[in-house]
């Protein structure tokens, strides 16, 4: 089935301990839709300012994302500068400028609203509780947040929350939000807030889904170098999530394929600056690294406890 992303198209200036690129495409909505458009048709609902080199997110058209949604507005894009840590994981955001995005009143077009999946990526809780109200009973929803609403829009996040079937986060956002230090616990506490699930990512250590009372882990696909981490996040999102709509059911056996799917074209998402290596990405080396991973978590009981 198809699925609808709201979120951002950025342009994002990002500084590692080596290298340093300005003004690269970036935004959630872009990562989310170069993933999961490997999977199932993509409509993606946004706005960029005219300053937007819109060639830059031709390859998503190619790949088959639907940009009908994607509003050019007088005024400059929003963009987003941040510098990672010498563990390329820590990151601080060097700064925010919403631009266009301040005033961005998500509109989805009459052919989107019955979209039987979606993502609300990271926008402000009122933003993401107005598409779904502009929705007609969608099969499946997903959610993601960050700090920045967690302090400031808790209530609204909550209620939001408890509207959508999956919330994916990261290990901080999920300590933030149940204020329970565990990661367990918190990934268990979050089901208790509305959604049936919950992801949460813990970058180069993987990630853990919650599924009613079952879990299950994933670890990182095992990278020697990370140019850009930029984008993981949502690109494991659009993995996951791309994967799951192109099931038309969940269960916990879709979940879990999904987990890993959005763990290896995350894997790749990060070995260049950017959308580069996603943009040149192909259907056929996302096969080859899920035939890995099968391998690199498999021990000798592995099978016996499937069974
Ligand atoms: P990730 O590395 O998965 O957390 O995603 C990084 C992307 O999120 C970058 O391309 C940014 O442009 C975008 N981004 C950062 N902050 C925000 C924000 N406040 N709202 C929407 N998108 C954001």
């Amino acid at each position: 089935m198809s699925i609808l992303v709201v979120g951002s198209f950025a342009l994002d200036t990002v500084e590692t301990p080596r290298e340093r690129a300005e003004d690269v495409v970036g935004g959630s909505a872009t990562y989310f839709s170069a993933a999961a458009a490997f999977f199932s048709p993509v409509r993606a609902v946004g706005v960029v300012g005219r300053d937007f080199p819109l060639e830059g997110i031709k390859f998503l058209e190619e790949r088959g994302v639907d940009l009908s949604g994607l509003e050019v507005a007088d005024g400059l894009s929003f963009r987003w500068a941040g510098r990672y840590h010498a563990n390329m994981a820590d990151r601080d955001t060097l700064h925010t400028d919403l631009n266009v995005f301040e005033s961005f009143e998500p509109k989805l077009p009459e052919g989107f609203l019955e979209t039987p999946a979606v993502f609300l990526a990271n926008i402000a809780p009122a933003l993401q509780m107005r598409v779904l109200d502009q929705m007609k009973k969608p099969r499946f929803s997903a959610l993601d947040t960050m700090n920045y609403w967690i302090d400031g829009e808790r209530d609204a996040l909550l209620e939001v929350m408890r509207r959508v079937d999956l919330l994916i986060v990261n290990d901080t956002e999920a300590v933030q939000l149940t204020e329970e230090p565990n990661v367990v616990r918190a990934a268990r506490r979050l089901t208790e807030l509305g959604p049936r699930a919950a992801v949460v990512k813990k970058g180069e250590h993987g990630a853990l889904l919650c599924h009613g009372k079952r879990l299950f882990g994933i670890p990182a696909y095992p990278l020697e170098e990370v140019r850009d981490p930029t984008g993981a996040g949502d690109t494991f999102a659009g993995g996951l999530l791309g994967y799951v709509a192109s099931q038309g059911h969940v269960d916990d056996t879709v979940l879990r394929r999904g987990l890993v799917y959005g763990t290896v074209v995350a894997s790749f998402c990060v070995e260049a600056f950017g959308v580069q290596r996603l943009a040149a990405l192909t259907r056929d080396e996302i096969d080859e690294r899920y035939r890995e991973m099968a391998n690199f978590v498999v021990f000798p009981e592995s099978e016996q406890a499937s069974a």
